[in-house]
């Protein structure tokens, strides 16, 4: 277990970090942070809670089913970011996330649907672009992006979507990163249009860079458990 202090003075600083970097974008430019826990234990998650965090995110709908239950009396927002197999649909409905931000394709979305009609729910969520274009990466492609998400609103009753998700290119070009957030955030733009509000990118690596391209929700994991 991370010492508090240690947490606290790595958590300071990442919210120090994120105030200059949006304040770049406007004063009134508002950015979430979300907790990445995969990294690091429950108690963590608990410090950090302490220290004044309320959302955090997980990228296996197991590990987030034994937080979210472990950790049920605190008034936290969870979030799922990974790939959601098809065969974890049921378990992550029953967890009732505040945020699946991870939709990355138009059969995933009809399964998620089909699921949360039967049971007489629903969630909100975001659909996962790859703006990076990278196989290793998933979600749907840039030039899909606008019409699957249109397809979904049409679509899918049960899925509220409130905006779009992306990874940053993976590598040390700047430029080549910056082009991958400058292009999930004009797609987000058009789909404002459509309600999106919500635009999450950037990590530990690169959130700074990710919100002076327009980013509004960040997920950092690494930088706040070194
Ligand atoms: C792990 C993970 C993060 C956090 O990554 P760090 O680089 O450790 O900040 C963010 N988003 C997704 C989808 C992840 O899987």
């Amino acid at each position: 277990m991370l010492d508090k202090e240690q947490l606290r003075r790595n958590l300071d600083n990442v919210i120090w970090n994120i105030e200059k970097a949006r304040i770049t974008v406007s004063e009134h430019h508002i950015v979430k942070l979300v907790t990445v826990g995969k990294y690091t234990d429950s108690a963590n998650i608990e410090t950090l809670y302490s220290l004044g965090q309320r959302a955090f995110g997980e990228n296996q709908v197991q590990q987030l089913e034994e937080r979210s239950s472990l950790l049920e009396e605190l008034p936290l927002e969870w979030h799922f970011i990974g790939t959601l197999q098809k065969n974890k649909i049921n378990k992550l409905i029953g967890i009732r996330p505040f945020l699946m931000q991870s939709i990355d394709s138009i059969d995933l979305a009809l399964a998620l649907n089909e699921r949360l009609k039967h049971k007489e729910s629903s969630m909100n969520c975001l659909l996962q672009i790859n703006s990076a274009k990278e196989e290793s990466k998933s979600g749907v492609s840039t030039e899909e992006a606008i019409d699957i998400y249109q397809e979904i609103r049409e679509r899918c009753q049960h899925i509220h979507l409130k905006g779009v998700m992306s990874i940053g290119a993976h590598t040390d070009d700047q430029e080549i990163i910056k082009r991958s957030f400058e292009t999930t955030h004009k797609l987000y733009e058009k789909l404002e249009n459509d309600g999106a509000e919500i635009c999450s990118m950037g990590m530990s690596g690169d959130y700074e860079m990710a919100i002076s391209c327009g980013s509004n929700l960040i997920r950092v994991g690494s930088a706040l458990f070194k």
